[in-house]
């Protein structure tokens, strides 16, 4: 381990398997609420359906009471990014929901997030949505066992890059994940290859691109959570928890481990 490996959490496979425990009581609850999505419902409904599903699973929402952080998911609609408060909003036809969630079972964390159409948006966000998600997963599938973190980051970044005109957030990153929710090391969605700590078997990462239609620039709104565009465009952001196994790559937070995304891409299933 070098200077750049402090404060890395390596796990034993039986840890991963804890964490695989948590990271599919998170995908779980993130389709439960993909099916809620609907014009009408408010994002605190949503809340109540995913602490409900977290608990009678057996699991703890993570994010409630982070640092006072009042909800089990966060809600972020349209121009808001991420670390939306959910609360009386009522989601109308054409709005675009990003819904990040996090569990806890044994100890061991899970934490993944979707974005969700409400009925009919433009062509133009559904795009936002695919090349957000897509670029999620090549960066996902950039990780292999002897690589460095920005290998990741990297490759988060030339897929967005190579679709089009699109902002990516260098404010807020991905992130190591295991006993604690955020743990080093960050996982930037932008940057050159190669740099920053080893990829090695037993890391957890967090890996969770922030796009927008516009700026890469953001605000902190006065509730000290939601994170807006200045520009007021709209954003998509997507994420997942996955591990790097001798057999492959894990994500723990997808129902199939993330098997068939990778397959597509030419990636080894490294899942138990
Ligand atoms: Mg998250
Ligand atoms: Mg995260």
């Amino acid at each position: 381990m070098g200077l750049l490996d402090r404060g890395i959490e390596i796990k034993t496979p039986d840890q991963i398997d804890g964490m695989r425990r948590a990271g599919l009581v998170v995908g779980q609850t993130l389709e439960l609420l993909r099916d809620s999505v609907r014009a009408g419902i408010s994002t605190g409904e949503l809340d109540a359906i995913a602490e409900d599903n977290i608990r009678s699973s057996g699991a703890t929402p993570s994010f409630l009471g982070y640092h006072g952080f009042p909800g089990s998911i966060c809600a972020s609609v349209n121009d808001e990014v991420v670390h939306g408060i959910p609360g009386d909003r009522v989601l109308a036809d054409g709005d675009v929901i990003s819904i990040d969630c996090g569990a806890i079972v044994a100890g061991w964390h899970g934490d993944a997030a979707i974005t969700v159409a409400v009925g009919a948006v433009p062509p133009e966000v559904t795009e936002l949505m695919r090349v957000t998600e897509e670029a999620m997963w090549r960066g996902i599938a950039a990780a292999h066992l002897g690589g460095r973190v920005t290998d990741i980051s990297h490759a988060v970044e030339r897929h967005v890059r190579g679709a089009g005109r699109y902002g990516i957030l260098e404010d807020y990153t991905g992130h190591g994940i295991g006993s604690e929710m955020h743990q080093p090391p960050n996982v930037p969605n932008f940057g050159r290859p190669g740099k920053g700590p080893k990829l090695v078997e037993g890391l957890a990462l967090a890996v969770e691109p922030m796009v927008t239609l516009g700026t890469k620039e953001t605000t902190l709104l006065e509730d000290d959570w939601t994170v807006v565009t200045d520009d007021g465009s709209w954003a998509a952001h997507v994420e997942h928890t996955f591990t790097l196994t001798p057999q492959g790559t894990w994500v723990l937070t997808a129902l199939d481990g993330g098997e068939a995304a990778l397959s597509a891409l030419g990636v080894p299933f490294g899942g138990r």
